[in-house]
């Protein structure tokens, strides 16, 4: 499916909840109002709307959240999502917490990967940026992952004077284990407009400083906008998601569905189309919902303005978009 820009749309994220086991100071600092269940897609819904997705031309899917393993039964969900006649891959984005419990039934649903986000190795650090003392179980999870076989990305939000001084034990890590190590600057949705971002090129040059051998690695990565670089003996490569610094619009290949059911366009953008109303008024249909989705894209704006703050029309937190 293609965008009024030319861009091939192929890429869907899925908000399976917007509640959340930590409150990471950027996205969901203290509690928000707990949206009703009657409000949020069933995963008969969601399913429906993959389908019609699927039909479109969606081929890759990425369950997200809030915390996508808070809610029962997500493992169940993604392999219902793998058998969606046109879906190539489905993959998780978690904070790690409830992964090592959740890792035998998702490698059975087939998970294709897993991206777990961990902004620090420090356990003081993670208690102030989480607000919950959960470290040693993010870690579990990622060598839990790593021996089921399915390949894990960890995602580093870069946030000045709490994990600066970091940036060579996340580099480490590729050495150690095969992971892709990836930086992700912070974005001015919700309370990450509190921030002033670090660049991801201010850290990839400290990190050429200390790894001379520091190479780009320009295999192919997955779905996204990271620019790799590798070291001579790393298992794993880091990659940094720019953007703030790097606008990557022109390739942007996906569209994002809230836990509610809206099918958002764009991150800075409020703009989108209501898919719940449609599945739950009359005359629904997958013909109905293929049509939405297809139209809606049409529509996609062609690039974000993060840049000016007035211009960011989303007023929703990032936690209720699943990033
Ligand atoms: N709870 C899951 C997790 O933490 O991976 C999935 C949802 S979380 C919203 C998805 C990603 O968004 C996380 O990697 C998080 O660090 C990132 N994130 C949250 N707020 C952000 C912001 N303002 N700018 C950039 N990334 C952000
Ligand atoms: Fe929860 Fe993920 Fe947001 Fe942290 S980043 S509060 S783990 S949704």
């Amino acid at each position: 499916m293609r965008d009024g820009y030319g861009r091939a749309i192929d890429y869907m994220r899925i908000s399976i909840t917007d509640r959340c086991n930590l409150r990471c100071r950027y996205c969901m600092p203290e509690d928000i109002p707990l949206v009703p269940m009657k409000d949020i897609l069933t995963y008969e819904e969601i399913e429906l709307i993959c389908r019609a997705a699927a039909q479109a031309g969606i081929r890759k899917l990425k369950v997200t959240g809030g915390e996508p393993l808070a809610r029962l039964g997500c493992a169940e969900l993604v392999g219902r999502l793998k058998r969606i006649p046109g879906i190539e891959q489905v993959t998780l984005t978690t904070n790690g917490v409830l992964l090592a419990e959740n890792l035998s039934k998702l490698a059975e649903s087939g998970l294709d990967a897993v991206n777990i986000s961990l902004d620090t190795w420090k356990e003081d650090v993670y208690q102030a940026i989480t607000g919950r003392d959960e470290l040693g179980r993010v870690l579990e999870g990622i060598d839990r992952a790593l021996e089921a076989g399915i390949p894990v990305k960890l995602n580093c939000v870069p946030q000045r004077g709490v994990n600066d001084g970091e940036w060579r034990e996340f580099a480490e890590l590729t050495r150690k284990k095969p992971v892709d190590v990836r930086f992700i600057e912070m974005m001015p949705i919700g309370y990450g407009k509190d921030y002033e971002p670090v660049r991801n090129e201010d850290i990839l040059n400290q990190l050429k400083e200390t790894y001379p051998g520091l190479e780009q690695d320009s295999s192919f990565h997955g779905n996204g906008p990271a620019v790799y670089w590798r070291l001579p003996d790393g298992l794993g490569s880091i990659g940094f998601i720019s953007a703030m610094h790097g606008k990557f619009c022109e390739s942007c290949n996906r569209i994002r569905l809230t836990s509610q059911g809206q099918l958002k366009l764009c991150l800075c953008y409020e703009d989108g189309v209501d898919l719940r109303a449609i599945l739950r008024g009359t005359n629904s249909s997958e013909e109905r919902l293929r049509e939405a989705i297809v139209q809606a894209v049409g529509r996609k704006p062609q690039a974000h303005r993060f840049e000016e703050k007035n211009k960011v029309t989303e007023m929703k937190k990032m936690v209720q978009i699943g990033g």
